[in-house]
C-alpha cells in the first residue's frame, strides 16, 4: 500500500511533534512511530529544559551560549549553538502558551532550577536556567505537543516500524514501514521526509533509555549510504541508580544533592573544586568512575552514594516526587532517609545524522544537502552539544530544531517542491528485513548476541577508553555481526511479532555501534565524553574537527569537517 503525504516525519518525540506542529500549519503532515506517540522516549525527560529566561535571577543568552560551547568542549558548531540559546526563550514561552504545565514561582512565572554546567557571568555562576514541571518535564512537553498536533489534524500512523529510507541520486522520496499491528509493508511517499528517531543507549547494559532506543534512524541512514557525525561522543550520565542505570535526574544535584564515596567524602572536591557536583556530566561521570576504579566505591563495590537527605521531605516531595518514587520502586530505598546508590550510566548520543541549521541532512564534509531529507532531535547532529551535552539542553534542542525543521520543510514545499519518483525496488528495501528475517534458519540466539554487545560495550567503550579495548570491541562487534546472520526468528507471524521486532532492532544496534568504536579509535585525544586513557589531553591542533563515518563493504570509512567557531576560541576547561 502506498500512502501519500507532503511531509512524513518518523518519530513522535519532542523533535518530531514540534516539527509536525509547524509543518501542519501549511502542508499535509503525517507522523510514523513505532510506539504510541506519548510513549516516545521524551516522556522520561525529568529535570528540565534550558532557557535563559532570567525569571529567578539575571541571565542572558550569551552566558547560556558560553556554557554550551565550553560544556561541549569546543566541538559544537557555534552558529548552531547560538540559534539554540537565542530561540530557547521564544520556544519556552510558546510552550507555556500552548498550555505546558511548567512549575511556577510565587509570582506565577515559569520556575527555574540549577543544572550542571549552567552558570552566570561567563562561567562564574551557578544560575537557575532550567524550566521544569516538577521532575516530569518531558511528560509535560510531549503531551502538550501531542495535543496541539491532534488539534491540527496531523495524521498519526502508530506502531509502524520504519525499515528503510527511499533515496536515489541523493534525492529522498519516502520510507518503507512495517505495520506492527496488522502486518504488511507500506510505502510512504512524500515531498519531504524527516527522521526524529531519538537515541541509542540501549546498546549498553547499564543505561537510562527506553527499550525502544535502539538507534534505528541512525542505522537506516548508514544503510542508505549516508554518513553519521561525531558518533564517538556518547554521554554517560553520572547518576544512574545502581545496578540498573535508571536515571536519577541532575535536578537532584541542582536542588542541592551531593555525592560521597566510601570514606563519606564529597570527592568532587578533588576533581572539580569550584563547581563540585554541578560540573558538566563528563567531568562528574569520570570522577565517580575513578573513585569506583580506585576502590573507594561503597564497600569497594561499583557505586557511590547520592545524598538527598538534607533537602528534607517537603522539598523532595515537591520538586523530585517522581525521583523519590523511582528510587523506592527500583531500589526499595527512601531517599528522604537513606543514601541512594548510583553509578555512571549510558544516556545520550551527542552524534547522529548530520544536518545544517535548518534540519537538512547533509551527505559529506562540504555539507551538501540531500534533497527532501531532514532530521532533528537526539538522533541528529547539528551540532549543538559538541563533545558533551549540558543537562536540559536536549529537550530544548529537540524543541528549537524540531520547530525550525518543521518550518524548513513547509518552506521547501511552499517553494514548489514536488514528490520525487519512488525507486523501482521501493518495497524490496523493506521486504528483506521482514520476510528475509522470518524465512531465515539459524542457530544463534538474538538475546545472547544482544547481551554480549551490551556487556562488552560497557567494558570496552565506556566512560574510559583506550586503543587495546576499542580494537577488542571492534572484533567483538564484527563477530556478533557474523553471528547475527545465523539468527532464526521462532514465531513466523507478522502481527505483533515482538520477537521479529527485537531482531530488527538488534541488527540496527550492531550497525551504528561500529561507527562509535571506529571513530573513537581514530580520535587520539580526550575531549568531552570521549576520554582516552592513552591520550588524556585534548588536542586542538589535530582534532578540532567533526568525524563523519560511512558504512562500506570494506568497513567504516571516515572523513572530517571543520568545527564552526564564531565567538569563543577554545580554552582549557576547569570546573
Ligand atoms: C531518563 C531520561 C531523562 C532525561 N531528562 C532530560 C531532561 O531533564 N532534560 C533534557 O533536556 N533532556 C533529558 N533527557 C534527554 C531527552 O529526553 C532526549 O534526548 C529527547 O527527549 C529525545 O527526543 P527525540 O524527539 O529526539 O526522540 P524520542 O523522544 O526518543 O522519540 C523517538 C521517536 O522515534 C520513533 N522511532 C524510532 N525508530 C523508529 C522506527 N524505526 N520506526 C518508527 N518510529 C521510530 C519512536 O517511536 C519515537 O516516537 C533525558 C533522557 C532520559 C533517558
Amino acid at each position: 500500500m502506498v500512502h501519500e503525504h507532503d511531509v512524513v516525519i518518523v518519530g513522535a518525540g519532542i523533535a518530531g511533534l514540534y516539527a509536525a506542529l509547524e509543518a501542519s500549519r501549511s502542508v499535509d503532515t503525517a507522523v510514523l512511530s513505532k510506539v504510541f506517540p506519548t510513549r516516545s522516549h521524551s516522556i522520561s525527560a525529568q529535570g528540565g529544559t534550558a532557557a535563559p529566561l532570567g525569571n529567578m535571577e539575571e541571565d542572558s543568552w550569551e552566558w547560556h551560549l558560553y556554557d554550551t560551547v565550553r560544556g561541549g568542549d569546543y566541538l559544537g558548531d557555534q552558529d548552531a549553538q547560538e540559534i539554540l540559546v537565542r530561540e530557547a526563550v521564544e520556544v519556552a514561552y510558546e510552550l507555556e502558551h500552548m498550555g505546558c504545565p511548567f512549575s511556577r514561582t510565587g509570582e506565577g512565572k515559569i520556575a527555574q532550577r540549577e543544572f550542571g554546567g549552567h552558570y552566570s557571568n561567563l562561567g562564574k555562576g551557578p544560575v537557575r536556567r532550567a524550566c521544569y514541571a516538577a521532575d516530569r518535564t518531558g511528560h509535560a512537553m510531549l503531551h502538550t505537543l501531542y495535543e496541539q498536533c491532534v488539534k491540527k489534524d496531523v495524521r498519526f500512523y502508530t506502531e509502524y516500524f520504519v525499515l528503510a529510507l527511499l533515496m536515489e541520486n541523493n534525492v529522498c522520496s519516502g520510507v518503507v514501514a512495517w505495520d506492527m499491528r496488522k502486518g504488511g509493508l507500506h510505502i510512504f511517499h512524500a515531498k519531504a521526509v524527516m527522521f526524529a528517531t531519538g537515541g541509542y543507549a540501549r546498546a549498553w547494559k547499564v543505561n537510562t533509555n527506553a527499550l525502544s532506543n535502539t538507534g534505528d534512524g541512525m542505522s537506516i541512514v548508514l544503510q542508505a549510504g549516508l554518513p553519521l557525525e561525531d558518533m564517538e561522543f556518547v554521554q554517560f550520565h553520572p547518576t544512574g541508580l545502581y545496578p540498573s542505570g535508571v536515571l536519577v535526574t541532575e535536578g537532584a544535584r541542582g536542588e542541592g544533592g551531593y555525592l560521597v564515596n566510601h570514606e563519606g567524602k564529597r570527592f568532587l572536591e578533588k576533581y572539580a573544586p569550584a563547581k563540585m557536583e554541578l560540573s558538566p556530566r563528563d567531568v562528574v561521570s569520570r570522577s565517580i568512575q575513578t573513585e569506583i576504579n580506585e576502590g573507594r566505591g561503597i564497600g569497594g563495590k561499583g557505586y557511590v552514594h547520592l545524598d538527598l537527605r538534607h533537602l528534607g521531605r517537603q522539598a523532595i516531595m515537591e520538586k523530585l516526587p517522581q525521583i523519590h518514587e523511582l528510587i523506592l520502586k527500583f531500589s526499595g530505598i527512601d531517599a528522604v532517609t537513606d543514601f541512594v546508590p548510583i553509578l555512571p550510566t549510558s544516556h545520550y548520543a551527542m552524534g547522529g545524522i548530520p544536518t545544517d541549521v535548518n534540519g537538512r541532512v547533509v551527505m559529506d564534509a562540504k555539507n551538501t544537502p540531500v534533497t527532501g531529507f531532514y532530521a532533528a532531535g537526539e538522533g541528529a547532529c547539528v551540532s549543538v552539544h559538541g563533545a558533551n551535552r549540558l543537562g536540559c539542553n536536549s529537550t530544548m534542542d529537540c524543541a528549537v530544531y524540531g520547530r525550525r525543521t518543521g518550518r524548513a520543510m513547509a518552506r521547501f514545499i511552499g517553494e514548489g517542491a514536488e514528490k520525487n519518483t519512488l525507486p523501482k525496488d521501493a518495497l524490496e528495501r523493506g521486504r528483506t528485513k521482514v520476510e528475509g528475517l522470518l524465512a531465515a534458519k539459524g542457530k544463534e540466539s538474538p538475546a545472547a548476541i544482544r547481551d554480549e554487545l551490551q556487556q562488552t560495550m560497557m567494558v570496552n567503550c565506556g566512560v574510559f577508553r583506550e586503543e587495546k579495548l576499542l580494537k577488542k570491541q571492534l572484533e567483538i562487534i564484527k563477530s556478533l555481526q557474523g553471528r547475527y546472520k545465523e539468527v532464526e526468528v521462532g514465531y513466523k507471524g507478522q502481527r505483533f511479532n515482538t520477537e521479529l521486532l527485537d531482531v530488527i532492532e538488534l541488527g540496527n544496534m550492531l550497525d551504528f555501534v561500529e561507527t562509535i568504536v571506529v571513530g573513537g579509535l581514530a580520535r587520539t585525544e580526550s575531549r568531552g565524553a570521549h576520554y582516552r586513557t592513552d591520550f588524556p589531553k585534548r588536542d586542538d591542533g589535530s582534532w578540532m574537527k567533526h568525524t563523519l563515518a560511512w558504512k562500506t563493504d570494506s568497513g567504516i570509512k571516515l572523513d572530517y569537517k571543520p568545527v564552526v567557531v564564531t565567538r569563543f576560541q577554545p580554552q582549557e576547561r576547569k570546573f
